[in-house]
C-alpha cells in the first residue's frame, strides 16, 4: 500500500477504490447523529483538504477519533471514492486511523478555527502557516521564486551568491546592522576585513558592488538572497530583513536595463499567474479584490515612462507642491501612481543628491542614469541604474559621499582594468509578493517577519 499526498489525490494519481495511506493534520471535524465523523485533512501539499469518513465501528472511534480537534496530526488508511459533495471530487473511507499528535489543550490552541486578525497571527508565525491563507502565500512565494530563477536561467544569467557579512556600505547610508562575534579574539584572527575596515562588519544592504565584479567577467549575473536594513521605517512596506534579487549586465546602458526590467516583470507575472491561478483565485475570493486584474495590467499594459524632472512638473500641475531635487513623498507617489496614471510607472534620471554614489552621472551633471519602477498600491518595487564606470568621476563621487577610496580599492580596480558600461536593478521580493497576493502589510509576505520594533523569532 502506497502513501499519497492530498495533491497527488486531486491530481488524479490514485485509482478509485485504491487503498492508500495519507498523512496530515485535522482542519475540522463534524460528527453526525448517525455516528459518522467527517474529518477534513490538510497536508500543505495543496490548498485543498481531503474529507475522510470515519464510521463508529472503527476500534478507536469512541476513545480517540471522536476527540480529534483542529490541528491534531494523524495518518489514515482507506479507500478513495468519488465524493457526493459538490465542492470536492474525492473522499476517503477510513479503514484505520492512527492519531500521531493531539492538541494538548484545544481551547488554548492559538489558531483555532475562529477568525483571527493578521496582527494576531503575526505573533504565531510558526503556526499561522497552517491556515489556508498562509498556505496559499507560501505556494505563490515558491512559484514566484522559481519563475524568477527560470527567467534568468533561460536568458543565460549566472547566479552569484554575494557576501552576507560585509565591510561595505553599498547604499552609503547608515541603515546597517553591525555584526559582532561573541569571541572577539578569534573573530579578529578570522576577519579578512581586519585592517581595511577596522573590524567593522555589517549585514549586507545590497550585494550589488560585488555582483558588478562578476558582471565584468561573466557579462550577465544575478544575486538572490537576504538583505538587511536597520532603517526605522515602521511602514507596511518595510522589513528589517527581506530578500532581494539583483541583476547586473555588462555592456547595458539605462535604456537596455529598463527594457530588461519590463520584460522580466511581464514574464514572471504571466507564468506565476498561470501556475498559481487556484491560490490567487482563493485569495481574491476571500481576502483581497482585483489581484488578477492588477496582475493582468502588469502583463498587458504599457508602462508609463517619465523623467524625474517631468514628474516634478506634473505633480505641481496636479496641485502637489514639490521642487526639483526633493524626494517624492509617499502621498505624492500614491496619488500619481494609483490615481493619476493607474499603471506601472517608471521614473528615470533622478537628481544626483537623491541617489547612491555608484550611479552614472548624466551629461547634464545634475542627474544620474537611474530608474525606479512603481506599482499601483505597492509603491516602489524595483530600483536600477547605469553604474559609474569612469574612475575619475567615481573617485570624485566617493569623496563627495564621504566614502574612503581605500575601502573601495577593489571596486576601483574594476574601473582600472578593462572598464565597460554596465547596468543593473534590484527588486524587493516581499514587495513583489504583496502584489501577487493582495497582501496589505509586507509583514504577512515574510515567513518570519522582522522589523525594528517587532522581532519574535
Ligand atoms: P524605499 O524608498 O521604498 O525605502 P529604497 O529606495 O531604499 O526603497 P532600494 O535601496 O533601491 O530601495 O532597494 C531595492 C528594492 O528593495 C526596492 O525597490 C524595494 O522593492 C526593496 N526594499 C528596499 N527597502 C526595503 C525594506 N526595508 N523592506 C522590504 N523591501 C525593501
Amino acid at each position: 500500500m502506497k502513501n499519497f499526498s492530498i495533491k497527488d489525490i486531486y491530481s488524479n494519481k490514485v485509482k478509485i477504490n485504491e487503498k492508500i495511506k495519507v498523512y496530515g493534520w485535522v482542519r475540522s471535524k463534524r460528527d453526525s447523529k448517525k455516528g459518522i465523523s467527517f474529518i477534513d485533512i490538510f497536508d500543505g501539499t495543496c490548498l485543498l483538504t481531503l474529507q475522510a469518513v470515519a464510521k463508529s465501528n472503527l476500534e478507536n472511534y469512541e476513545k480517540e477519533i471522536i476527540k480529534l480537534t483542529s490541528g491534531c496530526s494523524l495518518v489514515v488508511t482507506g479507500n478513495i471514492i468519488f465524493s457526493r459533495r459538490q465542492e470536492q471530487k474525492y473522499e476517503l473511507l477510513i479503514i484505520k486511523l492512527k492519531v500521531l499528535g493531539l492538541i494538548n489543550n484545544p481551547d488554548k490552541y492559538p489558531i483555532s478555527l475562529k477568525k483571527h486578525t493578521f496582527e494576531y497571527l503575526r505573533k504565531f508565525a510558526h503556526l499561522r502557516v497552517r491556515t489556508k491563507f498562509f498556505c496559499a502565500i507560501s505556494k505563490i512565494r515558491n512559484v514566484l521564486f522559481s519563475t524568477i530563477n527560470n527567467f534568468l536561467y533561460k536568458k543565460n544569467f549566472t547566479w552569484v551568491p554575494t557576501p552576507i557579512i560585509t565591510g561595505l556600505n553599498t547604499e552609503g547610508s547608515g541603515a546597517m546592522f553591525s555584526v559582532f562575534s561573541s569571541n572577539n579574539d578569534k573573530a579578529k584572527k578570522l576577519s579578512n576585513f581586519k585592517n581595511i575596515f577596522k573590524n567593522k562588519n555589517f549585514l549586507t544592504v545590497s550585494g550589488q558592488l560585488t555582483l558588478e565584479s562578476y558582471a565584468l567577467a561573466l557579462s550577465k549575473v544575478y544575486n538572490f538572497g537576504p538583505t538587511f536594513r536597520s532603517e526605522d521605517s515602521n511602514t507596511k512596506r518595510h522589513l528589517s530583513e527581506f530578500w532581494m534579487l539583483e541583476v547586473e549586465v555588462a555592456f547595458f546602458n539605462l535604456k537596455k536595463i529598463v527594457h530588461l526590467s519590463k520584460i522580466f516583470l511581464k514574464y514572471i507575472t504571466e507564468h506565476t499567474l498561470e501556475k498559481c491561478i487556484f491560490e490567487i483565485e482563493f485569495l481574491e475570493k476571500y481576502f483581497s479584490k482585483n489581484i488578477i486584474k492588477n496582475l493582468k495590467n502588469l502583463i498587458n499594459l504599457d508602462y508609463v515612462e517619465i523623467e524625474y524632472k517631468d514628474l516634478i512638473k506634473l505633480l505641481n500641475v496636479l496641485g502637489k507642491s514639490i521642487s526639483f531635487g526633493e524626494d517624492i513623498s509617499l502621498e505624492q507617489e500614491k496619488y500619481v501612481v494609483n490615481k493619476h496614471f493607474c499603471k506601472p510607472l517608471i521614473v528615470k534620471n533622478f537628481p544626483k543628491n537623491l541617489k547612491a554614489f555608484y550611479m552614472r552621472d548624466n551629461p547634464d551633471n545634475v542627474t544620474v542614469a537611474s530608474m525606479d519602477i512603481f506599482l499601483p498600491n505597492i509603491g516602489e518595487v524595483l530600483g536600477g541604474s547605469q553604474r559609474e564606470e569612469r574612475l575619475k568621476i567615481l573617485d570624485n563621487k566617493l569623496k563627495k559621499f564621504n566614502l574612503g577610496k581605500d575601502k573601495y580599492w577593489w571596486y576601483r580596480d574594476l574601473r582600472k582594468y578593462g572598464t565597460v558600461i554596465h547596468s543593473g536593478f534590484g527588486i524587493g521580493f516581499e514587495r513583489l509578493l504583496c502584489y501577487f497576493t493582495g497582501i496589505d502589510n509586507i509583514r504577512d509576505a515574510s515567513p518570519f517577519p522582522k522589523t525594528l520594533r517587532k522581532f519574535y523569532y
